[in-house]
């Protein structure tokens, strides 16, 4: 598969279309959903050996964000592409409604006690994206406050970054019909029905307001230290395939070795 690093970046500093994404997209693997599904088992041993050697190091921490829609597939993507990773050295972080404790505090107070330590990679389910997202949509807060927030965030992820945290942030792109088929299918199926939320409905009668919220967010926040990707999400495979694939080049790009071993073991005879 070719470099996705480029392809699905949002340029920092550059305008951005959404509506020129197309969440249909599957343009990089030339394979359908069945050759797709096994090159994903072939990434996920990749991406097993390069998260290992994470932890193995413990030098560097990885951030990774993902945001999308209703339905846009945050956990499905964290169940296929980090299977096979070891638990010990990677962790979830899920950011709801906040608590009364949290919302007496600064938006970035919960989730700056979530980020990664040495060694750690944190996948961010949602994230402080929502404070410029839901609670936008929501007037929560006025637009006085949360439009402060994007220099917030930049500063926020700098420091991160130059403290030691690599950073990289995936909007899942689904289209509206898909998020019909996919709230259909959580209606349908038992198995799938604690998945359904009558408010996902009202969620969806603002899909124009988010798909603006989104497009300022990603526009305004995509930096070379904590860069965007915009991932074609209507294929569930093609969204794995592309998110392993990004997360591998980023590993590798850290040139990342084993500690040095202590010396003379060739030497050592276990009886
Ligand atoms: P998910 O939909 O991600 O599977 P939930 O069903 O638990 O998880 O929904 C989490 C809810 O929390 C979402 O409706 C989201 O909009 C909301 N939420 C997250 N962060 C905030 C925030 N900062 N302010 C208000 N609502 C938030």
């Amino acid at each position: 598969m070719n470099s996705c690093l480029q392809r699905y970046l949002v340029k920092p500093g550059e305008a951005l279309d959404l509506a020129a994404h197309d969440p249909d997209d599957h343009s990089l693997f030339e394979g359908g959903k069945k050759q797709g599904k096994l090159a994903l088992l072939e990434l996920n041993s990749q991406l097993e050996t390069l998260q290992e050697l994470l932890y193995a190091q413990g030098k560097h921490r990885i951030l990774v964000v993902l945001q999308a829609t209703d339905t846009g597939g945050k956990d499905g993507t964290i169940r296929h592409v980090f299977e096979g990773v070891n638990p010990q050295g990677v962790r979830v972080a899920k950011f709801g409604v906040p608590s009364d404790a949290e919302r007496s505090r600064d938006y970035l107070w919960r989730v700056h006690q979530k980020v990664p330590a040495n060694g750690e990679m944190v996948i961010f389910n949602r994230s402080h994206y929502e404070d410029v997202l839901v609670v936008r949509v929501h007037d929560v807060v006025p637009k006085t406050v949360w439009s402060k927030r994007y220099e917030h965030i930049n500063a926020f992820e700098k420091l991160l970054a130059d403290e030691g945290t690599t950073i990289v942030k995936f909007f899942l792109n689904i289209s509206k019909d898909e998020q019909a088929e996919r709230l259909r299918e959580r209606l349908a199926i038992p198995e799938k029905n604690w998945k359904f939320a009558k408010g996902d409905l009202e969620e969806r009668k603002r899909w124009d307001d988010y798909r603006s919220a989104f497009q300022e967010a990603l526009a305004k926040t995509s930096q070379p230290w904590a860069p965007w990707y915009v991932i074609p999400a209507n294929r569930k495979w093609y969204r794995n395939l592309i998110i392993s694939q990004i997360l591998i080049e980023l590993l590798e790009s850290l040139n990342m070795s084993y500690p040095t071993a202590e010396p003379d073991l060739a030497n050592i005879v276990i009886k």
